[in-house]
């Protein structure tokens, strides 16, 4: 083994050139990328960490089928070094990017919709198929995939069910688990298996223990996920939003508890706190939200009159307790109503010159009653460390996305970033919430699962070692090995 930078783990001596060798005799050359320049797009992803410290592949193989995929890993296998499968590379985790060298697998050309079974509400597609890019041939047939990330336009299926991702619409729709119905997946030594049956077709099945579910939110650590069964659902006929503000984040945080109470179920309830609102009008010019410490953001859907219906109903229960309410129905109102969520993320960085958002403590869950006090306390971090933390998120599963404005040049506050990160995730954990909600563990949250899980997390373990007893898959992520616990 020799020392790396890369993560701050240790790795093997690279990939040999036997195994470059059997690889590119594998899949065909010019898909067997060796060079710096190229294996360095791979270092990377959208999280902080891999910003600071990319970790270096040492091939990236960029298979087009299911037999390359297995070959690829079983010649991996045989040479004992890691494998890191990978979609878009859009996660915040550091997930697709190797801890210590090895193979990456580039999932993203193998990318068709293989089967469209719209009587049986289910389609099949391979692992890179975009998000965005599924709906957009679905939603003209009438059908669609729920969940709604924020990187729809760039993730792929394969990571979505890898990370069982989710987003706005998961209050009312789930995340990507509850559609999931079977999997086609190459295990550590090379082997396929389907799960969820072999030719099913059902919607339902109790048959077996749920392997599907096993891989659903794996991250990548147990194998590689080369097709997928789906389920698809009837699209809405109308969508509606509802907008409120509020004097207080109490008051927002009370009145989505109110919402339930009211037996309304909304597709999405957002939240966006003062920043994140300032942050939204900075970045849309002529874009005028309403005053207020936190402005709830709520989609309804249906049938046109149960559109009207619980939007009327929303607004009278946002009225009790909110200073400005409206709501709309009118795609276009809708749209101009819902954009300042829309561009929340990309608008971040607005509120504070020369500023970079960083993806640290981005993503923990807490129970609903609790938010208005993680809310506030995530303001105490962000005045007590010195740089804004704007925070905005899907405040009806509890989900909150604080966004840490820091200047990447200060390495004093690069440093206090992480000191945030690492409180925001505690604070996670002290009022029982999750580190994470739906961007998954990676390396950047590997250190916590110890706290969070107690002796599950030997139970994981265990599992790990059984489909992967080389520990080939994605190794380093998820706390899963010695080697995670840091
Ligand atoms: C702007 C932005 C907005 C986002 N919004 C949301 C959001 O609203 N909700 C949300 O949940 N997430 C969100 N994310 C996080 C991320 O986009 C999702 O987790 C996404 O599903 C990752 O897909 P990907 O194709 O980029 O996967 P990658 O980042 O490439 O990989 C993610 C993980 O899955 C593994 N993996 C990928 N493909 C496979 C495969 N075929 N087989 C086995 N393992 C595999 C990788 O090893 C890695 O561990 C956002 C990210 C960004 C940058």
């Amino acid at each position: 083994m020799t020392a790396s930078p890369e993560n701050g783990t240790s790795r093997p001596a690279g990939a040999s050139s036997a195994l470059v060798r059997s690889l590119r005799a594998l899949v065909s050359a010019e898909r067997v990328l060796t060079r710096h320049q190229d294996l360095i797009v791979y270092s990377y992803d959208a999280s902080f960490l891999t910003r600071l410290k990319p970790g270096l592949p040492d091939v990236v193989v960029q298979p087009q089928t299911t037999a390359e995929v297995a070959a690829v890993v079983a010649a991996a296998a045989e040479h004992g070094v890691p494998v890191t499968p990978r979609g878009a590379g859009t996660a915040q985790t550091g997930g697709p990017v190797p801890a210590r060298g090895g193979v990456v697998l580039d999932l993203s050309r193998m990318n068709r919709v293989l089967e469209t079974d719209l009587d049986n509400l289910q389609v099949i597609v391979e692992p890179g198929v975009v998000h965005a890019t599924l709906n957009a041939a679905l939603e003209p047939q009438g059908f669609f995939f729920p969940p709604d990330p924020g990187s729809s336009q760039m993730c792929t299926i394969g990571g979505m069910v890898a990370g069982n991702t989710s987003g706005m619409r998961a209050v009312k729709y789930g995340a990507t688990a509850e559609y999931v119905l079977g999997l086609e997946v190459v295990l550590a030594d090379g082997t396929v298996i389907t799960t969820g049956g072999l030719r099913s077709r059902a919607l339902k099945s109790v048959s077996g223990y749920d392997l599907t579910r096993l891989f659903v939110g794996s991250e990548g650590t147990l194998g590689v996920i080369t097709r997928i069964r789906l389920k698809v659902i009837p699209v809405p006929e109308r969508r509606g939003v509802v907008m409120a503000a509020f004097c207080s984040i109490e008051a927002a945080g009370e009145t989505v508890i109110d919402v339930f109470r009211a037996r309304l179920r909304p597709a999405a309830i957002e939240i966006m706190d003062r920043t994140a609102c300032r942050a939204a009008m900075l970045h849309v010019p002529g874009l005028v939200l309403p005053q207020g410490e936190g402005v709830l953001f709520f989609q309804v859907d249906g049938p046109p009159p149960a559109v009207t219906y619980e939007a009327e109903k929303l607004a009278a229960v946002c009225r009790r307790r909110a200073n400005h309410v409206e709501w709309a129905e009118d795609p276009a109102r809708v749209n101009a109503l819902w954009q300042a969520r829309a561009v929340v993320g990309a608008a971040s960085g607005r509120v504070r010159e020369e500023a970079t958002r960083v993806c640290a403590g981005e993503d923990i869950c807490v129970p609903i009653i609790q938010v208005p006090a993680a809310l506030a306390a995530i303001q105490e971090i962000s005045r007590r460390h010195g740089f804004p933390i704007l925070t905005y998120g899907h405040i009806g599963d509890g989900n909150l996305h604080a966004a840490p404005l820091i200047d990447m040049r200060d390495l004093a506050e690069v440093d206090r970033a992480h000191q945030a990160a690492d409180e925001i995730h505690r604070l996670a954990l002290r009022i029982n919430g999750t580190t994470t909600a739906e961007h998954g563990v990676g390396l950047v949250r590997a250190a916590y699962m110890d706290e969070e899980h107690g002796p599950a997390l030997g139970v994981m373990r265990a599992i790990k070692k059984a489909l992967d007893p080389a520990g080939i898959m994605n190794p380093g992520k998820m706390g899963l090995g010695r080697e995670g616990r840091g």
